[in-house]
């Protein structure tokens, strides 16, 4: 889709820190590290948001969360995992193509909720 970052990210016209990629989905390091190694999951398919995808995609996805992000925890020794997805302006989207966000916890993180 035309002006999608992520879109752009996807087609390799903007550049990122890819962690893992398939047929499906890619997987960046988001431009703002909340913690270290936090990972943006986003599916290549253009959708607007979750409250916009299809059951079949969006099972997909999300078939592949467990597997993405307990490598991330045992890459980088972290403790835990908050596993976020913000759907429209008022919940906190700000990039308005689908994505998970992965935040690796560290016991001496700064405690952010
Ligand atoms: P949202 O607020 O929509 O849930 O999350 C969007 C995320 O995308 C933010 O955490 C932001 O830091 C990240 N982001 C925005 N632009 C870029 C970019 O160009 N590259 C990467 N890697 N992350 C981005
Ligand atoms: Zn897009």
């Amino acid at each position: 889709m035309e002006n999608c970052i992520f879109c752009k990210i996807i087609a390799g016209e903007i550049p990122s820190t890819k962690i893992y990629e398939d047929n499906e989905l890619i997987a960046i390091l988001d431009i703002t590290q909340t913690t270290k190694g936090h990972t943006l999951v986003i599916p290549k398919a253009h959708s607007r948001n979750l409250l916009a995808m299809e059951s079949e995609p969006a099972g997909q996805l999300f078939s592949k969360i467990p597997g993405i992000a307990s490598q991330i925890v045992k890459n980088l020794g972290a403790s835990g995992m908050n596993i976020l997805q913000n759907n429209e302006e008022i919940a906190g989207q700000t990039v308005f193509h689908t994505h998970v966000h992965l935040i690796p916890r560290y016991t001496e993180d700064d405690g952010f909720s």
